[in-house]
Formats: structure tokens, C-alpha cells, sequence
């Protein structure tokens, strides 16, 4: 059979079809670039397992307190070594990402310490975490400060303001590198790097720590590598490759990341305990596959920018923009454009495809948000997924796919929604 054919049942028409190859045809060359990411971090990956001396034991499931855990702490050395930190703390009893990052923050603040954001506002979900919006338990309850300083218009950090805000109290500043529901630019590593150069040479003993969040892998340096202190990520995103069912991860200086397990078990236990459930091998062979998984992904974002830039709509990064995480914005410009994209994604999962996307008011969460997924892992978002808070500009961040094949029928799948609907026009072909 004709793929056409096939593409057909699935229900994408010919013309929608034939844009999408249009679309790809100028893209061999970024496509081999990604390809050429995911080859050196995949080396960089099997490196680390073989000097870590991963065998089979360490696939073995503990209980209980689970001392003595081989496979825990052969795993924390993968991550270590990989992301070229001294320690790390890789966990499934980090349920998420956000906690991952609270654990991080409330381990190296004490009361009178001041926390700095110098990219705006943070994440959604860490506004609670910090007090930004008053919460039970935040940073701020316990007496911590919070200042931030906001990107200049053009999207860069505002150094001077930086400099300016950095004092005596600054005992941690907050980067993240990827942008979230927000629809400034993401950073580079590089750019990271200069931040981080700029705060130590304001305050040499500052705590520089980094979300991670949807970066891992996309480029060969992790922000770890040019000077962070700890970068903090969540194990059903990229590291976790989609097999990871659960988790999160803290790597790091050997003090913050010793703070860090402290904080997650208990004072004087630390990274002495918590069993692995048999979550290993999952865990494992997820971050062995993670960089060619987000090379799918990757694959998928820049491949949706091309399509949706090309019928008009603004897209984040553009079209030919560098990446620096795994995260595509699409400005719908309506509410109803933005459900038929996110239906279309849902119709072209694996799991639960016969369901219709609703809007609803997720914990941590301002403002109404809809989320398509038809994940194996629940909330999985390095699998393909789309999301966003219905509130101007109408943006869908889209990201992930384990495979570039199912990004891509996603993303067909979603202009179909949106021409069926008359929410998007195909182009003359000629
Ligand atoms: C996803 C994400 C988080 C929070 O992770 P959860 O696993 O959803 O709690 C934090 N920061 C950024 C930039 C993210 O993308």
C-alpha cells in the first residue's frame, strides 16, 4: 500500500499531506544537524555508563529503606558523569519536575537568603513553590525573599539590572532555559554560560541553578557544563526517554546536591535511602534512548514551525531559529483554533485517540489550561503532547514524540482539525 494510503486511513487528506512533504523537503539540512547532536550525546551517554561499570545487578529491585542500593548509585554516577557534575540525586520518589525544583530551592535557602530570577517571571507552577502567588509552605512563608528582573524588551537578560540586584542576602539565582508558557525565546547553553560568568563575577559564592526542563540533549553542553551549580529536571521530559514511568533528577556540587537529598528524605539519612521499586532498568535504558528521542522531538518542533509559519501563524522559535529545547509555541490567535490543534494531536495518539481535549483548572495552574496527550506515561511530555493556558495569545506549546514518524502525523493530524474547521488555509499548490 501506497504511504499516502496509509496516511489517508488515518484520516489526512492528500492536500494536507502534500503541503507537509513540501514543508520537509527544504529541511534535510537541519534534520542532519539534529542527527549529528544526537550521535554525540548518545557517545556521551554510552561513556558514562561504561565508566560507571553498569552491569546487571543494578537492575535488581530494593524495597523498603533500600540501603545499599547498587543500582541507585550507579545511576546517580551515569548522571553525573554524563551532565559532568560531581554528584547527582536521580530519584523516582521525585514525583515531578516542580518538585524536583522545590526540593532544590528549599534545600540551599534559609530564612534571610534571597532568591534571584533574571529572566522574569519563573514557571507556572514555581510561583507557589516561591509565594509569588501565596501558597501553604512556600519559600517566602519560611522567610525567604524573592526579587526578579525582567528580560529586556528585545528578549535578553538585562545585565545592569542584574548587577543591581544581586546583594548581600543573594543566595541563589534561578535560570531557566527553556520558556515555559511564556513566549520569549529559550536559551542557549552558551548564553546560560555568560549569564552565569556575569552573577559569579558579581558574587563569586552565589548558587547559579538551572531549570532544565525540556532541554536535555537538545545541544552537546548542558548548562552544567559552563558553570551551573545544579541543574534540576524531570524524568518523564527528555532524560527519562519515555520509559522512565516517574522521577526527577538534581545534579550537581557535591554541598548543594548533598542539601538536596537531606531536603527530599530526611536530615542525617540523605542519599542513604530510598528504594527503587524496580523502576531501574526503565530508568536506565530511558536515558539511554533520551537522545535519540529528542531528536524526534526536535525533529517534530521545527518541523510544526515550518508547517504553521507557513499558513501565517506566529511561531516560537521561528522557522529557522537555532533550538535550545524541545518546545514549539504555535499563536493560535483563538480559543477555538487552539482545541481543534489539540484534538488533532489527541486523534493521532496511540492511547486514548477517541477522546476530545476539554479545558480545565489544573493545580499549580492561573489560568484554564487543555492538554492533548495519548501518553504510555501519564503527563509524559517527551511523548507528543500539546498544552497551553487559554489566555491571548492563544498559544499551544507543542513538544515531544518518541519517534519523528508520530510527530509528524501529530502535526498533519492538527492541520487537518484546523482546515476542516476553516481555521487554517492550505496554500495553492502550483
Ligand atoms: C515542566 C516544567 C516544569 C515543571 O515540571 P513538572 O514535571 O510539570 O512539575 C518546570 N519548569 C519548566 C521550564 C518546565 O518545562
Amino acid at each position: 500500500m501506497e504511504l499516502t494510503t496509509q496516511y489517508e486511513s488515518l484520516g489526512i487528506s492528500r492536500a494536507v499531506y502534500a503541503y507537509g512533504e513540501r514543508v520537509l523537503e527544504r529541511l534535510e539540512p537541519r534534520f542532519r544537524a539534529i542527527d549529528e547532536t544526537a550521535e554525540y550525546n548518545q557517545l556521551k551517554v554510552i561513556g558514562a555508563m561504561q565508566r560507571s561499570r553498569l552491569s546487571s545487578g543494578c537492575f535488581a529491585a530494593t524495597t523498603g529503606y533500600g540501603y545499599d542500593d547498587l543500582g541507585r548509585g550507579v545511576l546517580e554516577q551515569v548522571y553525573a558523569d554524563c551532565f559532568g557534575t560531581e554528584a547527582a540525586l536521580v530519584r523516582p520518589q521525585i514525583t515531578c519536575g516542580t518538585h524536583a525544583l522545590a526540593c532544590a530551592l528549599s534545600a540551599n535557602l534559609l530564612p534571610g537568603d534571597e532568591l534571584l530570577s533574571p529572566n522574569g517571571a519563573p514557571y507556572d507552577t514555581l510561583e507557589e513553590v516561591i509565594g509569588i502567588r501565596p501558597s501553604q509552605c512556600s519559600l517566602m512563608e519560611y522567610g525567604v525573599q524573592y526579587r526578579q528582573v525582567d528580560l529586556l524588551p528585545d528578549g535578553s537578560f538585562d545585565y545592569e539590572g542584574i548587577r543591581r540586584a544581586i546583594g548581600e542576602k543573594t543566595k541563589l539565582i534561578t535560570i531557566q532555559r527553556s520558556k515555559g508558557y511564556a513566549t520569549r525565546p529559550s536559551f542557549s547553553v552558551a548564553q546560560i554560560g555568560e549569564l552565569i560568568a556575569f552573577c559569579k563575577s558579581c558574587k563569586p559564592d552565589v548558587i547559579c541553578m538551572v531549570d532544565n526542563c525540556y532541554g536535555e540533549f537538545v545541544e552537546r553542553m548542558e548548562p552544567s557544563n559552563v558553570g551551573a551549580d545544579m541543574i534540576v529536571g524531570s524524568l518523564i521530559k527528555n532524560p527519562g526517554g519515555g520509559l522512565a514511568p516517574i522521577g526527577g533528577y538534581i545534579c550537581g556540587t557535591k554541598t548543594c546536591v548533598e542539601r538536596c537529598a537531606y531536603r527530599l528524605s530526611a536530615p542525617g539519612l540523605g542519599q542513604e535511602v530510598g528504594a527503587n521499586l524496580g523502576l531501574l532498568p526503565s530508568l536506565y535504558q530511558g536515558f539511554f534512548l533520551a537522545p535519540t528521542v529528542v531528536a524526534g522531538a526536535l525533529k517534530g518542533a521545527v518541523f510544526a514551525a515550518n508547517v504553521y509559519e507557513g499558513l501565517g501563524f506566529r511561531v516560537v522559535p521561528n522557522s529557522t531559529e537555532s533550538r535550545h529545547d524541545i518546545i514549539q509555541a504555535v499563536e493560535l490567535k483563538s480559543k477555538e483554533a487552539m482545541l481543534a490543534f489539540c484534538s488533532g494531536i489527541q486523534s493521532a495518539a496511540p492511547v486514548e485517540s477517541y477522546v476530545t481535549p476539554v479545558p480545565w483548572a489544573m493545580p499549580g495552574y492561573d489560568s484554564e489550561v487543555v492538554m492533548a496527550a495519548g501518553a504510555f506515561v501519564q503527563g509524559s511530555s517527551i511523548e507528543l503532547s500539546a498544552d497551553g493556558p487559554i489566555r491571548p495569545p492563544y498559544a499551544v506549546y507543542f513538544q515531544g514524540g518518541l519517534t519523528w514518524q508520530h510527530a509528524k502525523l501529530g502535526i498533519l493530524m492538527s492541520l487537518q482539525k484546523l482546515t476542516d474547521a476553516g481555521l487554517a488555509q492550505l496554500p495553492e499548490l502550483n
